[in-house]
């Protein structure tokens, strides 16, 4: 039998000089005794077995038995007596794992043994060469040993040096190991008793650190600011030819209850975070953060099945705008709604910010503009110059071909140009992007209007609004908000829409909601209104019941 002490002990002085699985197995009797470390790595449910061949076959990524099998009959009848193959075993979790086996067939009286050993390959190296640091498979197994010991607390600590990839396309990959190899130096340099550095992939670097679990975050953060202080101390000195900095994400482990394929999740998200919160910093792990992150996750994989499953829950909801001084219908604001099985009714405040994140605002927008252009042809039948407003995200202006699918879609339909307006919302990118601006010239060009969306909450430079070819301004709620009780408001809004009048901007004025409000709105000069005082967003048929039905007072 395999178990024979002789080989037992074998085994066990070879697991303490090495960091491979060494192996005894009896190809006579298919009997086989591995080191007791390989059963913690992978399926396996003990060390020594007697029905070899098919406990190793479970344990093997079925995609590889194929060729182990082959291999082993070869040894088997004599046809070779050295083995020496690549191939995947399963670990714990299930998941393959390239192992190197290599071994030798020795006649042990009438039995056929191969002793050998299985090596992970992703162990073999130990050192990363550029920075000369251990590298990730050996932070896994000194966490793993730490787990060995009752409750071992600390921190781990990620370091990613910021927009490295540029670093790289800009100055090559040369520059960039130097970069690399710098960081490397400094956290080393600053790093303490109990505290150990590996290189990850790419650009990060780990501090594994044992410590105080209730200090762990505080202790995470000295530690980052020390390395982020050298490192500038560093570049002023030595390598004045490439700026750069670093972000840190941390997490306090307890080996007793983290595994290290959770932990090192929660190091990752935390190092995305920091450069969420525009790099240079650092963010401790926060399980909050986290589980807002998935939702968000999950929202967008929800919006994405929606999006191909046929724009399934989506609807796009009216809201009337009333000529101000008659107080009839001018037309109407397309506003997308989302009812999702899983979410429910979701506000598009929530959700459009993530459809932009994953440019999913390009398809749907693209949908909302034929559903609002269809409705608005329908409409048109009853008042000839019934003007549509359709929201335009930047991300649609920036990164799709906007204009085309407008023009195919609205000449497709055959209606006015005239008869539609774009509103695009106030920002930044307004006035800074040069494509914006000759995006936006050429819906001019072509006819179309176009209004500035939540005047008065951004950069509010009626200048600049007329040089961007705006013939429309939409005055945010904000302003409108208890203007019959502060006349703050009141003076303010009059003096914006006298100086668009004086452009020859026509002013629309939102977020009327009361008798009081429309009472002090009336005085103040504008074009349009719109607000829940006239009329909520709401389905196309009660729209058109309410608006355009026979008896409208709006008509
Ligand atoms: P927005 O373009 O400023 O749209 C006006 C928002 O104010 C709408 O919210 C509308 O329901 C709300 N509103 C209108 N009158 C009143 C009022 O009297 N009182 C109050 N409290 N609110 C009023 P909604 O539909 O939730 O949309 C929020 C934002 O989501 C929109 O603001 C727009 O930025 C975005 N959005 C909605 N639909 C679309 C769309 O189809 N495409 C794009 N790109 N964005 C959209
Ligand atoms: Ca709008
Ligand atoms: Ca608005």
């Amino acid at each position: 039998m395999l178990g024979a002490d002789k080989y037992i002990e074998f085994l066990s002085v070879m697991d303490e000089c090495t960091d491979s699985y060494m192996f005894v197995f009896n190809l006579t009797d298919d009997e086989y005794l591995i080191s007791e470390k390989a059963v913690d790595k992978f399926m396996l449910d003990g060390n020594s077995f007697d029905n070899a061949t098919s406990v190793i076959s479970s344990a093997v990524y079925p995609p590889d038995l194929g060729m182990l099998v082959v291999d082993v009959a070869k040894l088997q009848s004599g046809q070779s007596n050295m083995h020496n193959l690549e191939y995947r075993w399963l670990d714990k979790q299930g998941n393959p794992i390239w192992i190197a086996c290599k071994g030798r067939v020795v006649q042990e009286g009438e039995k056929k043994l191969l002793i050998g050993s299985i090596t992970e390959r992703g162990k073999k190296n130990k050192y990363d060469n550029i920075t000369s640091l251990l590298s990730e498979s050996v932070l896994e197994s000194d966490y793993a040993e730490l787990g060995n010991i009752e409750h071992m607390t600390g921190f781990l600590l990620l370091i990613g040096v910021d927009n490295f990839k540029k670093i790289n396309e800009k100055y090559g990959t040369k520059r960039g190991d130097k970069v690399l190899a710098g960081v490397a130096k400094c956290i080393t340099e600053c790093i303490e008793e109990g505290q150990k550095v590996y290189r990850l992939k790419g650009d990060e670097f780990a501090v594994l650190s044992l410590g105080d679990y209730d200090t762990a975050m505080t202790d995470a953060k000295e530690l980052y600011k020390r390395i982020r202080s050298r490192i500038d101390w560093y570049i002023e000195m030595k390598d004045f030819s490439s700026f750069y900095t670093i972000s840190g994400g941390a997490v306090a482990f307890d080996t007793s209850c983290d595994t290290y394929n959770h932990i090192t999740d929660c190091m990752k998200f935390a190092l995305h975070t920091a450069k969420l919160r525009g790099r240079n910093t650092f963010a401790p792990y926060s399980q909050e953060d986290y589980d807002a992150y998935i939702r968000k996750m999950d929202i967008q994989e929800e919006l994405r099945r929606s999006i191909i499953n046929n724009f399934e829950g989506f609807e796009v909801y009216y809201q009337p705008v009333i000529r101000a001084g008659s107080e009839r219908l001018y037309g109407a604001e397309a506003l997308i709604r989302w009812n999702n099985r899983v979410y429910g009714f979701m506000s598009p405040v929530e959700f459009i910010p993530l459809l932009e994140e994953s440019s999913l605002i390009i398809p749907l927008g693209k949908w909302i503009i034929e559903q609002a252009v269809m409705q608005c042809k329908e409409w048109m039948h009853i008042i000839p110059d019934f003007t549509m407003n359709i929201n335009l995200s930047f991300v649609q202006i920036m990164k799709s071909d906007i204009l085309k699918d407008v023009l195919d879609c609205v000449d497709y339909h055959g209606i006015e140009h005239n008869n539609i307006v774009f509103e695009a919302t106030e920002s930044g990118e307004l006035e800074s992007n040069n494509a914006v601006k000759s995006v936006l010239n050429s819906f001019n060009n072509n006819c179309f209007r176009l209004a500035i969306d939540d005047f008065g909450t951004g950069y509010s430079n009626l200048r600049y609004i007329r040089d961007m070819l705006f013939s429309i301004i939409k005055i945010d709620r904000m302003f409108v908000k208890n203007i019959d009780k502060q006349d703050d408001n009141y003076t303010l809004v009059k003096y914006i829409i006298e100086m668009a009048h004086s452009l020859n901007i026509n002013v629309c004025v939102e977020g009327v909601e009361t008798e009081e409000e429309l009472n002090k709105v009336r005085n103040l000069g504008a074009d349009c209104i719109q607000g829940y005082y006239f009329g909520k967003p709401m389905p196309k048929d009660d729209f058109a019941e309410k608006f355009l039905g026979e008896g409208s007072k709006y008509l």
